[in-house]
């Protein structure tokens, strides 16, 4: 029954981690700080149909801002704004969590409300240089509560 399978999937939060479920980074889009958000660009956003979009400067392993779709609602695409500018007007804040953090937890996270999209990371220390942060993929609610009801969901 729907419950049993709700309840074994609320039981399962405390073993999963963030990064058993994430999206992988290389089908996570993002946009560059420095787009300019013309028509083609807004075309190209609304087609990807995403709620939240993580915002890098430079390279896809430097994320620094999210960007939510709403924010675009009210520009003209013939002003061509830097999404730069739009970023540091609305300043969402970007949660960042390891991989090995575990669904209740990360459920806490969401549930303060502050962001219901996380950045997954880990310490990256295989090359020469010093160790850093690389994200390695995106969590939301959304998952979350799609291995608590064990099924997927259907976006509109
Ligand atoms: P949305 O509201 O944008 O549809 P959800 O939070 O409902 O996003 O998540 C639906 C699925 O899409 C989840 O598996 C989530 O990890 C993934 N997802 C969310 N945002 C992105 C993004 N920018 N790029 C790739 N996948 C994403």
């Amino acid at each position: 029954a729907d419950e049993v399978n709700i309840l074994s999937g609320a039981l399962q939060l405390a073993k999963k981690t963030v990064g058993n479920i994430m999206t992988l980074i290389e089908d996570v889009f993002m946009l560059d700080y420095n787009t300019l958000l013309d028509f083609d660009t807004m075309s190209v956003i609304m087609k990807q149909g995403y709620t939240r979009i993580p915002v890098y400067e430079n390279d896809r392993n430097n994320i620094q801002a999210l960007l939510n779709i709403k924010d675009l609602a009210l520009l003209d695409p013939d002003d061509a704004l830097p999404l730069k500018s739009v970023i540091d007007f609305y300043q969402h804040p970007v949660l960042k969590v390891f991989e090995d953090l575990k669904l209740d937890n990360m459920l806490k996270d969401f549930r303060q409300g502050d962001s219901h999209m996380a950045i997954v990371q880990r310490v990256n220390s295989e090359g020469e240089g010093d160790p850093f942060y690389e994200p390695i993929g995106v969590v939301t609610l959304e998952d979350v509560i799609e291995e608590i009801i064990q099924a997927e969901i259907i976006d509109e």
